[in-house]
C-alpha cells in the first residue's frame, strides 16, 4: 500500500519517495512510489499532475490513479528503475483548485441537507465547473440561492476544518452526512466545524475561507433528482467575469445598461415579431397586384403564366400562385424563384385535368432537385446556388409550350 501523504497535509505538494514497483501499462509507464503527495482520481476528485526528479532527470506525471489493492499508480512520461529515489512536485495551481472544488461541495452538500433535507447522491468535478445530483422531486430557484446564501456565508465565517480517523463502530454513532458503501479499518472523517461532517479520502482547505465562494450556475432534471452546476473559488471569479464581459458585450449593442437587456431584447422580439407581420401583408398585397398585371398580360384558355423571380423567395412564389389559381378563370402558373434557395412553384385552378405533381417530377429530373406535390399544387427546390437560372427558365417555357398545344 502506498503511504498517502495528502491524507494528512493537503498543501504539501514537495516530497521525497522512493520507486517500490514499475512496470509498462498499454504504453504507458507506470510507478508505484513507497509514499506520495499525489492525489488518484477518486471520489468524484480529479487526480493531481506533477514531476518526479531522479538523478536531475525530470519525468511528468499526466495521471494518478487509485487500486483496489491500496497501491497509488502515477502514469509518467518516461521509465523509471525500481530503488530509485525520487522527489515529487505536485501542480500546486492544479491541487488547489481541486481542493476549493471539492470543499466547496462539502459546504453545498451540508447546506442543502440542513435547510432542505436533500441528500447529494453523486458529485463531479469537471474541467471548467462541478455539478452535485440532490436526491429531490425538485428544486427552486428561490432554494438554490438560499443553500448559495448558507454556504457563502458559512465560508465567510472561515470555519476550521479538520481530519481525524475513527473506527467504523464509533463513526456510526456520529450522525455523518455520508457514510462510505464499504470500508474496512478506521474512516478518514472531514469536520467542517458545526456545520459537516462526513467520510472522504479527498483533500481540503484548512479553514472555509480558503474556498473563496460558491457560485451557482445551472439547474436541470436529470434521472436520480437535480443536478446543480456550481463553481468555487477563482474558478467562480473567472466565471463571474465571463458572464460580465459576455452580458457587456450584449448591452453594448443596445446601447443600454446590462440589467437593462432582458427588456431590450424582449423590446426587439416584439418589434421584429410586428415588422415580420407587416412585411408579410406587404407580400400579400405585392402578391395580389402583381398576379392582376400577369392575367391581364395573358391570353388564352387556360391562361398559362410563366414567370422567373431572380429576387423574390419561394414565399412570395407560393403567395403569388395562390392569388393566380384562387379565381373563376382556368389558370395555370408555372412560377420560379431566385433568392435563397432556387424553387419552383408549379399550380392551376382546381378541375383541370393537368398535374402539377407530375409536372414538378419531370422538372426536378431535368434540373437536379427535388420536389412533388398534389394535382393542383406542387413545389420543388433546387441545391443553392446550383445550376443555371436560364436552364430553369427555359424548362418553364418547355413546360407552358407543352400545356397550350395539348
Ligand atoms: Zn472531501
Amino acid at each position: 500500500m502506498t503511504d498517502r501523504l495528502y491524507y494528512h497535509n493537503s498543501f504539501l505538494y514537495d516530497f521525497d519517495a522512493r520507486v517500490v514497483e514499475a512496470f509498462d501499462s498499454n504504453g504507458r509507464s507506470a510507478i508505484v512510489l513507497d509514499r506520495t503527495a499525489f492525489y488518484p482520481t477518486s471520489g468524484g476528485q480529479v487526480h493531481d499532475v506533477g514531476m518526479l526528479t531522479a538523478a536531475g532527470q525530470q519525468i511528468a506525471i499526466t495521471e494518478v490513479a487509485d487500486e483496489e489493492d491500496g497501491r497509488i499508480l502515477h502514469f509518467a512520461s518516461g521509465p523509471l528503475a525500481v530503488g530509485t529515489q525520487v522527489h515529487g512536485s505536485v501542480d500546486a495551481v492544479r491541487r488547489r483548485d481541486h481542493v476549493q472544488q471539492h470543499t466547496g461541495q462539502h459546504v453545498l452538500s451540508a447546506a442543502f441537507i440542513r435547510l432542505f433535507n436533500m441528500p447529494t447522491v453523486s458529485f463531479h468535478m469537471g474541467e471548467e465547473s462541478c455539478t452535485i445530483d440532490l436526491e429531490t422531486a425538485g428544486l427552486s430557484v428561490a432554494q438554490a440561492q438560499k443553500a448559495e446564501l448558507l454556504a457563502n456565508e458559512v465560508i465567510a465565517e472561515d470555519r476550521p476544518v479538520s481530519i481525524r480517523f475513527v473506527p467504523l463502530e464509533e463513526a456510526r454513532q456520529l450522525g455523518l452526512r455520508k457514510l462510505p458503501p464499504k470500508q474496512t479499518g478506521d474512516l478518514r472523517l472531514i469536520d467542517i466545524s458545526d456545520f459537516d461532517l462526513t467520510a472522504c479520502g479527498g483533500t481540503h482547505v484548512r479553514a472555509t475561507g480558503q474556498i473563496g465562494s460558491i457560485l451557482l450556475r445551472k439547474i436541470e432534471k436529470v434521472k436520480q433528482g437535480v443536478r446543480v452546476e456550481f463553481v468555487c473559488g477563482l474558478r467562480a471569479v473567472n466565471t463571474a467575469r465571463r458572464d460580465y464581459t459576455t452580458l457587456t458585450e450584449a448591452a453594448g449593442l443596445y446601447s443600454s445598461h446590462i440589467y437593462d437587456v432582458p427588456e431590450q431584447i424582449r423590446k426587439s422580439l416584439a418589434e421584429s415579431k410586428s415588422a415580420g407581420k407587416a412585411q408579410h401583408k406587404l407580400l400579400e398585397e405585392l402578391a395580389q397586384f402583381s398576379s392582376e398585371r400577369l392575367l391581364a398580360q395573358t391570353a388564352g384558355s387556360p391562361q398559362v403564366i410563366t414567370q422567373f423571380f431572380p429576387d423574390r423567395d419561394a414565399l412570395f412564389i407560393k403567395l403569388l400562385a395562390q392569388k393566380l389559381t384562387a379565381g373563376k378563370s382556368a389558370v395555370i402558373a408555372l412560377l420560379a424563384s431566385g433568392a435563397g434557395q432556387p424553387t419552383l412553384v408549379f399550380a392551376q385552378t382546381p378541375g383541370q385535368k393537368s398535374n402539377m405533381g407530375q409536372l414538378m417530377k419531370d422538372a426536378m429530373a431535368q434540373l437536379g432537385g427535388r420536389g412533388g406535390g398534389s394535382a393542383d399544387m406542387a413545389q420543388g427546390g433546387l441545391p443553392s446556388g446550383a445550376g443555371n437560372m436560364a436552364d430553369v427558365e427555359r424548362t418553364l417555357h418547355l413546360i407552358a409550350a407543352t400545356l397550350q398545344t395539348s
